[in-house]
């Protein structure tokens, strides 16, 4: 069943909480023979054009996406947008505005920080960010030069995730209005890691009826059970599976550049689905 060569469909750079570039996330993905992949920064498409430009150099074909994370309470939802336009300004007016959601967000939970006596400013938090989307990552890096924490994920851990004292929670899309906002923009929308979803089989099925296409089966930390569970649910909800290795580049989720194994069904049914558009 398994073809020839590394797909990959969710991957981050520096215009959202990556570590690299989107020329060098590219040129990494050749390297390790990837031919598909999708950039699917959080909430923003500006690096696209670049991964897009430095992909037909190196024989990648890079898929436009983004990864809009909701607010609920099912846990974290996040949704992979696929085939969304860069130059759809309706669109960007809207993942402006979580962007700067995503800021007035890390800009409270440094003034929690420093109530808390750990002294870090959000002017630093923006210089690592480099003018990408702002996300916890970019704080629990802050956090750690500035010697508050041991390693980067001990910030998580102790910190900045939910139920930990510095978190804030996001203000922004609700899992079914980001489903409908990718539907009414063209995209093609897929349910980013589905483990992390509190109640899956309870809100799927309304996913579903919102216009969810996909559901990410394949992803660095399912157990085969889990993609298996997955899988069951991709069949019976009538979804795509997809799937990809949610690399950032500092070596969290655990998988490289088409470390996860994606078949080529998975982006020729996207491209249906896109086309019936
Ligand atoms: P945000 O969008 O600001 O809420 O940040 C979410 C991002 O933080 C995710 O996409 C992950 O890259 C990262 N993240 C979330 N939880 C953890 C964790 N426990 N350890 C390391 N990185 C995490
Ligand atoms: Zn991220
Ligand atoms: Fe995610
Ligand atoms: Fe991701």
């Amino acid at each position: 069943m398994s073809t020839g060569y590394p797909i990959d469909l969710h991957t981050h750079s520096i215009a959202s909480d990556g570590a690299l570039t989107p020329t060098e996330l590219i040129v990494r993905a050749a390297a390790r023979g990837v031919r598909i992949q999708a950039l699917s920064d959080h909430d923003t498409l500006l690096g696209v054009v670049e991964a897009v430009a430095e992909g037909e150099r190196r024989g990648v074909r890079v898929i436009p996406a983004t990864e809009l994370n909701t607010e609920s309470e099912w846990g974290d939802v996040h949704v992979l947008a696929y085939f969304v336009d860069p130059k759809d300004d309706a669109l960007e007016v809207r993942l402006r505005w979580l962007r700067e959601n995503r800021g007035r967000r890390l800009e409270l939970m440094v003034e929690k920080l420093n109530g808390l006596g750990y002294a870090v400013s959000i002017d630093r938090v923006r210089e690592i960010a480099q003018g990408g989307a702002l996300g916890r990552p970019h704080l629990a890096q802050a956090l750690f030069e500035a010697g508050h924490v041991p390693t980067y994920d001990r910030a998580f851990e102790t910190l900045i995730s939910k139920d930990s004292p510095a978190y804030v929670s996001r203000v922004g899309l609700a899992p079914l209005e980001a489903v409908a906002l990718v539907r009414e923009h063209g995209g093609v929308p897929s349910l980013a890691h589905p483990g992390t979803v509190e109640g899956l089989e309870r809100l799927l099925p309304q996913l579903v009826r919102a216009g969810l296409v996909g559901i990410e089966c394949y992803y660095p930390s399912h157990t085969p059970a889990f993609t298996a569970e997955c899988l069951r649910l991709s069949v019976r909800y009538e979804l795509v599976a997809t799937g990809g290795s949610d690399f950032h580049g500092r070596g969290e989720h655990g998988a490289d550049l088409g470390g996860v194994f994606v078949p080529p069904e998975s982006v020729a049914s996207l491209e249906t689905h896109q086309a019936r558009r």
